[in-house]
Formats: C-alpha cells, structure tokens, sequence
C-alpha cells in the first residue's frame, strides 16, 4: 500500500519510505503545506508506517495499520479538541506526561497535533520540553499550514515534510475520478482556483462554488492599484459577520499566495495569478499576503469587521 493515497509528492514519498526500510525514522515530523495539501492524509499514512508490523511500510493489511487508518489504534493518540479555537494547552501537558507511558500495543506511540498553526507560545513551550528528551519509542506529527508561526526552537527540532501542490495532469485525473459527472469546464475552473491542491479544489466541486464575483473584484482593483475599486469592494464587507468574513480574506490571501508561488515557479497559473504578476512587485505581493493574513488574524479575534477592512484598504492602498 505504501505511501500512493498521497498523490504527487514524489521525492517525499521516496525519502520516507527508504527512511522507514532503514529504520531511520525521526522522532518528530512538521507536515506543512497550504489548506488542501493532504497534510491529514500524509500524517495518517506515516503514523500507520510508524505502528505498522509488516514489511512495506504502511502494509495497509496487518492489524496496527488497519486500526490506524480507522482512527482506533490505542497508540495513536490526537492532541487537539475542535470546539476550542486554540488548542487547549492542558491536553499538550497531558500528552507530555502521556508519552512516558510505553506503547500498549505497537513498538511506537504517535501523537498527533493537527492544528500546529493553532498553538500559542504557552503550548508551544510545552511541546518544547519533550522534544528535547523524548523516549525512543515517541513519534510527534505536528501539521500546520503555517509553519513560519512557529518557534523556531520547535520548527528547527522537526524533519519538515513540506507538501507541495499536484501538477494540472495529476489534479485533473484525481478529480475526474471523484467527480465523474462534473462539465470538463467545473472540473477545469476548480483546478485552476485552487492552486494544485486537491482538497480545495474538492471543495470547490462540492460546494459547486463558481469563481466569487468579489474575489475577481478584489484582483482587479489590486492589482491595479485602484484605491477607489478597492474601496468599493472592501466598504461592503464592513457590515458581515466575521464568520463571513474570514472566509472572503482568506480566499484572497490564498490568491495572492498562489501568484507569489507562481512567480517563483509553483503553484498553477491561474488568470488572477497572471493579473497579479503582471501588474505587482513581489516586494508589494509579499506585503498584500501579509496584510491579508493579519486581517484574517483580527477576524479570528475580536475586531470588528469595520475596522479590519478599514485597515486593510489602508494596508493595501
Ligand atoms: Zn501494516
């Protein structure tokens, strides 16, 4: 079975598995890449590696695989809780004194940590304390679609396993099979968007969202330079719920990412990454996605939607 459910991420792939036949795994693996990249399918395919008994590993077939990849196996344990908008650092503590435990089934424990991009400093910190001396027996899989935000004596203690988009061909046959009834047109406008990750171009599909009216707004006016276009798009948005909001920045900050990208050879060449290109420094593109994030961040927080796009028009003018 191997590492195939991940498409693409090739060379990955092959550093892993030579890394699993010599036995020469780590004890700490950041998984990063961008919303969609297959984080979640890469951590789960390697923590059923690190469990598996057979020979090829993942087998896919022996019994620690099986319970792994159904989420059941007593020594996979995940570090998060999904209500909470950060993950609590009560349950990194916990996991911390969990691990000197020894393993109750398999030769290794995995913990995983889904939302690295969602640990503050304090659970960092904790984190910290066992990565420093962990038993030779404890495998950490820390993903985050934000790696930068994390400290670097965490970041720097981590073999990175960065997940890297899927090239049109790949991401085109991957959809098709999934979507057998989708137009060609669909299927082609969900590739382009999502900027060669499967899972937001699934989304795409699913959500049968088309390209949004204020997305292509938003890259027009931008990318010109219109102060005043750009107003006309961010005023509107002053007035939604910041629910609502955060998904409209984050789609554009995903733009402006993937045209950054796109310049330095990654990422699929979109018409807005072509606009963006076209018409910005990288210098100024760089500033755009920053300011775009920092807004996501204060949506995600307490300011008020006013404010945010206020800010923003002034980031970005
Ligand atoms: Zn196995």
């Amino acid at each position: 079975m191997g590492f195939e459910a991940l498409l693409g991420n090739a060379r990955l792939k092959d550093n892993l598995k030579s890394a699993l036949r010599q036995g020469k795994t780590s004890h700490f693996y950041l998984i990063s890449g961008p919303k969609g990249s297959g984080k979640r399918t890469l951590a789960r395919l390697l923590a059923a590696a690190m469990v598996c008994a057979g020979e090829d590993k993942p087998c896919g077939v022996c019994s620690h695989c099986r319970k792994a990849l159904s989420g059941s196996h007593p020594d996979l344990i995940t570090v998060d809780d999904p209500e909470k908008r950060y993950v609590p650092v009560e349950l990194v503590r916990r996991a911390r004194a969990d691990i000197f435990v020894q393993p109750n089934e398999a030769a290794k424990k995995v913990y995983l940590f889904p939302r690295g991009q969602d640990m503050r400093m304090e659970s960092q910190n904790a984190l910290l304390k066992v990565l420093e001396e962990p038993p030779s027996y404890g495998v950490f899989l820390l993903l985050s679609d934000n790696p930068e935000a994390l400290l670097p004596t965490v970041r720097s203690r981590c073999v990175e396993l960065n997940l890297k988009a899927l090239d049109g061909p790949t991401l085109k046959q991957a959809l098709r099979r999934r979507f057998a009834d989708a137009s060609q047109e669909a299927l082609e406008a969900a590739a382009r968007q999502s900027g060669g990750y499967l899972g937001q171009a699934v989304e795409l599909l699913e959500g049968e969202a088309g390209e949004d009216p204020r997305a292509a707004a938003f890259v027009d006016a931008y990318a010109a330079g219109d102060l005043y276009a750009l107003a006309q798009v961010l005023v509107p948005l002053e007035k939604s719920k910041r629910d609502a909001l955060i998904p409209v920045l984050q789609g554009w900050c995903a733009l402006v990412q993937n045209a950054l990208l796109q310049r330095s050879g990654g990422g699929m060449p979109t018409p807005a990454a072509k606009k963006l290109i076209g018409r910005r420094r990288p210098a100024e593109l760089l500033k755009a996605a920053e300011a775009l994030t920092k807004a996501v961040e204060y949506a995600q927080g307490n300011i008020s939607p006013g404010a945010i796009c206020g800010w923003l028009l002034w980031e970005l003018a």
